[in-house]
């Protein structure tokens, strides 16, 4: 396959606006900075962020065993999707494909950037139909995005569905891994180099506690992310971000005792789950939530409205009926959400 037919047609010939850090590169040298116009001031923000975060990318790299040229950091996956949006589709004639129910924000930037949205649903496993996505592509679908394990169902998908689809869809397969240090599944970084339609994206959100300084991760391949250089806003990380960021990515020991004790509660609170009356089903979870079908999910909504605690109510996404999506908390406050829930039976 060759990525670059994919590409939208201004994007191919498009050149990145050169910034003051990008003419000179080194601003940590003993150097007089008189190209910006910055404020001479000394505070920690007064000069403009590392447009590339280049110690941020090398510590990423080390853990993720992939080369920096392999990453690509947004304000959030947000904004790394929707740059994927506006690398590949041309508004008004390509189309990219969803596998509902899944995450939300795939379907507001495609309304947002003018793209068409192809559904297709999953099956009553909660698992990608392959031949109905395959027959739905045609030579305008420039995206399929498969997040996994899924938001809300808790799932990983099956590895071999995965690779089936990268390996027969016509455009970029988008793997959004925003759960992935939960699942026991493995990450799809491994299988990088096989594929050059893959991208894979993740988050500091979730299992890294960093959701408040928004830094999402594009995985792709060299050229993939040459490109999205290219369009990303310079400095689209900021100081703050980039500093918190990597004192959490240099204190791995703490985050991986923060998932284990995640795993712990899940596993924990699947079993308290069991034993209440009207839940009539916790689906298997790879991520830090639980997904249970109740009776009547507006009410027992409600009813945990009233004692204090706030889940989300999905009963209106397809295949979703009378689900609530319950985040693993501390285990103090699940424990006060096993109590409301015995409490309201
Ligand atoms: C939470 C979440 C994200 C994270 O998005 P950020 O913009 O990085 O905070 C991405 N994808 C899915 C499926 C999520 O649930």
């Amino acid at each position: 396959m060759n990525v670059e037919t994919l590409l939208r047609k201004n994007i191919k010939t498009i050149r990145a606006y050169s910034s003051a850090r990008d003419e000179y590169k080194d601003a940590s040298a003993d150097m007089v900075f008189l190209d910006a116009n910055e404020s001479p001031f000394k505070s920690n923000v007064n000069r403009y962020p590392d447009p590339q975060q280049t110690r941020v990318k090398e510590r990423l790299a080390e853990i993720k065993g992939v080369s920096t040229s392999q990453i690509l950091l947004g304000n959030g996956s947000d904004e790394v999707l929707d740059l994927l949006f506006r690398a590949f589709c041309e508004p008004n004639i390509d189309n990219v494909i969803t596998l509902p129910p899944t995450y939300g924000m795939y379907s507001v930037l495609a309304e947002l950037n003018s793209v068409e949205l192809i559904k297709i649903p999953l099956n009553a496993d909660f698992e990608p139909n392959v031949d109905d996505i395959l027959k739905s592509q045609n030579k305008s679908s420039k995206l399929l995005f498969i997040c996994s394990p899924n938001n809300p169902t808790a799932n990983s998908f099956d590895a071999d569905k995965i690779e089936k689809l990268i390996k027969a869809f016509n455009g970029i397969v988008v793997i959004d891994e925003a759960y992935i240090d939960f699942s026991r599944g493995e990450s799809w970084l491994s299988r990088l180099d096989e594929f050059p339609n893959l991208i894979i994206t993740q988050t500091l959100s979730k299992a890294y506690g960093l959701a408040g300084i928004r830094l999402g991760i594009c995985f792709a391949s060299e050229f993939i992310i040459s490109v999205l250089n290219k369009i990303k806003p310079p400095y689209n990380i900021n100081q703050l971000t980039q500093d918190k960021a990597l004192e959490r990515l240099r204190n791995l020991d703490e985050v991986r005792n923060e998932i284990k004790l995640l795993l712990l509660e899940r596993e924990n609170l699947e079993e308290a789950l069991a034993a209440i009356s009207y839940i009539k089903e916790i689906y298997k979870s790879d991520a830090n939530f639980l997904l249970v079908k109740v009776d009547d999910a507006d009410q027992r909504y409600r009813q945990l409205i009233q004692k204090g605690i706030v889940v989300r109510n999905r009963t209106k996404e397809p295949l979703c009926e009378n689900c609530l999506r319950l985040t693993i908390g501390t285990p103090s406050e699940n424990r006060n959400l096993v109590n409301a829930l015995t409490e309201i039976e």
